[in-house]
């Protein structure tokens, strides 16, 4: 579990108090970034903040996750090297999960300083499946689960950066209504592991976001506020489980599918929470559970509910549900593990109004 959890308005001018509690001397930290809006962030504020109390940093910055995959051995020997003793990822999923993925390959502790609130990855110890399938592929290592060691939300950069984000935070989070279905269905047909208290709070995540939509689509501090409780919750069920299982079902599927079959046709997916989203209203169709209410709900915020506002052909969207309930041997879901034929697909797709 992360030791401290600061949000607020400027609330990264409190860094050094954070590396006091955590007692980290001599800091030198190194700071990783995506390559755009996150690696501004890094360089002309956190870097700052960190050099006042005469720390040092060194900064790197990544186009892609593949970019940590390739240079793991590179980069691990680089924090060994320097001295680094402690990570900070800034941004979103791609700059966190890479500090974390490199915390713990070269076992040193990381702080989480999202610039967004477009998932839950800025809390929980998981990273994404698909890149603990790369490391995998390439290394033959599991990735095991770390937290961050604090988390640092400055209320103020992610306004800045909300209009990329919120809808996105919305998708993640209302799919842990299905998400936990999909739990609950596995524990009791295939006796897997279940825990209600981290089930119940995944799914009171997921409960905020619905209960507060109104206010979370004015766009304001009060948003975030609300989406980051909400997705530092569900973060820690994840934690509390020891695995995603909580916060991620056959919506997920759905969205990791998407992204496999977008690298091989060579085209850009949607971000993680928007197409878990558009997964939870089909996922929520074959639960039957509300899903005209998670669909308001996401356009509450505006975030894609059908192919055309996605941006993602029809034709794709099909065969990701056809494969859907292949990708991950280890997560029964209420997809089954029998075939999926494109015509079925077809049809739930229509039915739920996305294509
Ligand atoms: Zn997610």
């Amino acid at each position: 579990m992360p030791r401290y959890v600061l949000t607020g308005p400027n609330i990264v001018k409190k860094i050094d108090s954070v590396f006091n509690y955590l007692k980290i001397r001599n800091v030198k930290a190194l700071l990783i970034s995506g390559n755009s809006y996150t690696k501004e962030i890094a360089l002309d504020v956190i870097k700052n903040e960190v050099e006042k109390y005469n720390h040092e940093v060194v900064h790197y910055s990544i186009e892609n996750l593949n970019d940590v995959i390739n240079n793991l051995q590179d980069l691990a020997h680089k924090i060994k090297e320097e001295k680094i003793n402690i990570l900070i990822g800034v941004g979103g999923g791609k700059s966190i999960d890479s500090a974390k993925l490199l915390a713990w390959y070269s076992n040193k502790p990381y702080i989480s300083l999202p610039t967004n609130v477009s998932h839950d990855g800025i809390s929980s110890p998981s990273i994404s499946y698909i890149i603990s399938q790369k490391l995998k592929s390439k290394y033959d290592i599991d990735f095991g689960l770390k937290s961050p060691l604090a988390i640092i939300a400055d209320t103020n950069l992610i306004i800045k950066g909300l209009k990329y984000s919120l809808a996105a935070g919305v998708g993640d989070l209302i799919a842990k209504f299905t998400a936990v279905k999909d739990w609950r269905l596995t524990h009791l047909l295939k006796g897997e592991e279940y825990s209600e208290y981290a089930a119940s709070m995944a799914l009171m995540s997921a409960r905020i976001v619905e209960k507060n939509i109104e206010v979370i689509s004015k766009y304001t501090e009060k948003s975030v506020s609300i989406l980051l409780k909400a997705l530092i919750g569900s973060g820690i069920a994840i934690a509390v489980a020891g695995s995603s299982r909580p916060a991620s079902g056959s919506e997920h599927l759905f969205s990791h599918s998407l992204d496999i079959i977008a690298e091989k046709e060579g085209f850009e997916p949607a971000q993680h929470g928007i197409q878990c989203g558009i997964g939870t209203i089909i996922m929520g169709i074959l639960h039957g559970i509300k899903w005209k209410k998670i669909r308001n709900t996401l356009q509450m915020v505006k975030a894609p509910v059908n192919s055309k506002e996605l941006g993602i052909d029809a034709k794709y969207l099909i065969k990701a549900l056809t494969i859907a309930n292949k990708i991950r041997k280890d997560r029964y879901t209420i997809l089954g593990d029998t075939e999926i034929t494109p015509n079925i697909a077809e049809k739930l797709l229509k039915m739920a109004e996305i294509i």
